[in-house]
């Protein structure tokens, strides 16, 4: 996943120390500055153990016989994590070991490369699951679709950090200079460069091909987007399935190692025993929490529709600030648990073989009796704060009539409303898109003005 910091605050990063902020947050409960930091800037944590905070993080571990680096962030990041990488340490980079194939934690290898070469040392050693080669494969695939998605969610927050930036080359997901896998394991690999070993595990969590380690040398865990400091990104509503369960099963492997040091890709790092299984602990309990809810629903027969409006997170888990749902959220993930667990049908016999959105809503507003009518109903609900529902009605307003530029007027308005009253970056990038594309809709029917310029 990829994050930016909280647009709101314009104070910014005033503890340049991550471990000294994330010693504060976790102590007091509640975080007073921005714990996803975007700064491209190096802090060393211990002898040996350094963190750049970017896109994605780079974590970076000297031993004898050169650097191990866990991720590469993303491709416009990767020549700045690089860089900040170089004034730490001149030696050469032996392994480069990706946590999962998300292109903000790949995509700047081809800067990683471009950094050894320039340097005179031979091009690192890749290190990642065997699953990492067939995700990358999938972009190749799907690569309109993920050009496509990606606009939509990065498209609702703040512009400050670039986020179209993802991808490397104009028109393409996976840039031409991202390096694939030298080395890929299915179960565990202890990777041993000079006389620090790397155990690495395999667990389904954000994705499918996820790497999280142990560093016994350091009793450090690196652990990817297992940990990220907002509400675990396990539903993504436009991405593949994700794996809740399985996420929290792999926390709880993680704590029985009693680390004294989490590395995560976003967020801070951690550092003391207690503090390290107390974040594990909250983000296993808020999935476990998720995932036994709904299947006892399931389990009992209920529909799609009743376990979204009944399942929740505790307030107490959610208010934390390494649970906050800014990113992803809950909602989501129940419905990706539903997929997961269950077949695509929601349990409602009409949508089973639906009648089509367009004849369904030509039929609604005929009804209603006028497409006023509709768009009218939606604003009142949208300036009662019912966006749920006003959204469901200006969509039945467009889609009778796409043509119109009054449906597409109120629909422009009620989704750049809903966008800022969202709180998740995944609903308001899909509330903001909606938006421009009725403001763009109106737009075309505009005559065309560009004769009558001298
Ligand atoms: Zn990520």
């Amino acid at each position: 996943m990829s994050l930016h910091p909280k647009p709101r605050d314009s104070t910014a990063v005033r503890t340049a120390d991550p471990l000294e902020l994330s010693a504060r947050v976790i102590a007091s409960g509640t975080a007073d500055e921005p714990t996803n930091r975007v700064t491209n800037t190096l802090t060393e944590l211990d002898d040996g153990i350094a963190v750049v905070e970017s896109f994605s993080h780079m974590v970076a571990f000297s031993t004898e016989a050169g650097l191990v680096c866990f991720d590469a962030s993303g491709a416009l990041s990767g020549a700045a994590v690089a860089e900040a990488l170089r004034r730490w340490s001149k030696e050469p980079v032996d392994s480069l070991i990706y946590t999962h194939g998300h292109m903000d934690h790949v995509g700047g290898s081809g800067a990683v490369a471009a950094d050894a070469e320039a340097l005179g040392h031979r091009p690192p050693r890749v290190v990642g699951h065997a699953n990492i080669p067939v995700r990358l494969q999938r972009y190749e695939d799907t690569n309109g679709y993920n050009l496509a998605i990606n606009a939509r969610q990065f498209g609702g927050v703040s512009r400050q950090l670039n986020l179209g930036s993802l991808r490397a080359g104009a028109g393409r997901f996976v840039g031409a200079d991202t390096l694939w896998p030298d080395v890929t394991y299915h179960d565990h690999l202890t990777v041993s460069v000079g006389d620090t070993d790397f155990v690495l595990h395999h667990d389904k969590g954000e994705t499918d091909d996820h790497t999280w380690a142990w560093v016994p040398g350091h009793r450090a865990l690196c652990v990817g987007d297992f940990v990220t400091w907002v509400f675990p990104n396990a539903g993504n509503p436009q991405k593949v399935q994700r794996y809740p369960l399985e996420w929290a099963r792999a926390l709880r492997r993680m704590q029985a190692f009693e680390a004294e040091l989490l590395l995560p890709a976003h967020g801070l790092p951690v550092r003391g025993t207690a503090e390290v299984n107390l974040i594990l602990g909250d983000l296993a309990s808020a999935l476990e929490g998720l995932v036994d809810a709904t299947l006892e629903l399931m389990n009992d027969g209920e529909s799609l529709d009743t376990i979204i409006q009944s399942v929740e997170v505790s307030e107490d888990l959610l208010s934390k600030p390494w649970l906050q749902p800014v990113y992803d959220e809950p909602e989501f993930v129940v419905r990706n648990i539903w997929r997961l667990y269950g077949g695509w049908w929601d349990l409602n016999p009409a949508k089973l073989k639906s009648a089509g959105e367009a004849a369904y809503a030509a039929e609604i507003v005929r009804l209603v009796g006028s497409t006023e009518k509709v768009i009218s109903r939606a604003q009142e609900m949208a300036t009662a704060g019912d966006f749920r529902l006003a959204c469901e009605l200006i969509e039945l307003a467009t889609t009778a009539e796409p043509e119109s530029v009054a449906a597409h007027g109120a629909r422009a308005e009620i989704y750049a409303a809903r966008r800022r009253i969202e709180r998740s970056l995944m609903a308001k990038g899909i509330y903001a898109a909606a938006s421009r594309e009725s403001t763009a809709i109106i737009e075309s029917t505009l005559p065309d003005q560009s004769d009558q310029t001298p």
